[in-house]
């Protein structure tokens, strides 16, 4: 059985939000984001990669362009949700090329997500799903717990499953005895939930329209991401 809560029922002071793409913190986390703006609650979204891999053949809107939209669609999607200017960092690693861990690019990462990490002390950090299909989750998941271990931190932690009801193989799913589901009903938040995702533009298809092999949201993925309760999983 999932416990469904109310926003409030949640204690945590300072929260970092880990986006693995701009979208990601809007379809994942939009409504629960919401409640703890207007809660005053700290909130921090860390954007992992730059997004500039979802239009890779488009002749008008080359990687840095796009990558460069795509920080002003998150900052748009974040002042839906009722966040300050202060409260995001944009950590511009390659979109679907990650660094391998252990590499000097990963090191880099490392270094600076753990200095966040220090700097906003989170009592809660909202995370990718561990084993969403999509790689970049799980690289983002990856560097963040890698990053809390650095940091020697270990704030309570919910993940967020954007790709896994569509996609998920078997094995992505949580394992008996691992995880436990969670929802919070977000309610007043819906609309701003769907304007910060709608923010997006790129995302969903309303401003890129010369590359037929792009990426864009389906509105039956919105659709199935903005319902009145927002899930995440637990750790048991
Ligand atoms: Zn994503």
């Amino acid at each position: 059985m999932t416990e469904v809560l109310a926003p409030h029922a949640l204690d945590a002071r300072r929260v970092i939000v880990v986006a693995p793409h701009p979208d990601d913190e809007a379809l994942g986390c939009g409504g629960l984001v919401w409640h703890l703006a207007r809660l005053r609650r700290r909130v921090h979204v860390l954007f992992v990669t730059d997004g500039g891999a979802s239009h890779l053949h488009s002749p008008t809107w080359p990687r840095a362009r796009l990558a460069a939209t795509r920080e002003a669609e998150a900052e748009a999607a974040l002042r839906e949700l009722g966040l300050d200017a202060a409260a995001r960092t944009f950590l511009r690693l390659p979109d679907a090329d990650m660094p391998l861990p252990g590499s000097p690019g990963d090191a880099a990462a490392l270094r600076g997500v753990t200095a966040l990490m220090r700097e906003v002390a989170p009592d809660l950090v909202l995370l990718p799903w561990r084993r969403d299909p999509h790689r970049d989750h799980r690289d983002a998941w990856s560097l963040v717990t890698r990053a809390l271990s650095e940091a020697g931190m270990a704030p309570a932690t919910l993940e967020y499953a954007i790709w896994l009801d569509e996609i998920g193989a078997a094995d992505d799913h949580p394992r008996p005895g691992e995880m436990e589901r969670v929802g919070f009903a977000i309610g007043d938040a819906l609309p701003a939930k769907r304007r910060a995702v709608a923010a997006h533009r790129s995302q969903c298809g309303a401003l890129i329209h010369d590359d037929p092999t792009a990426f864009s949201l389906t509105e039956a993925t919105i659709e199935r991401l903005t319902g009145p309760v927002e899930f995440y999983w637990r750790p048991l």
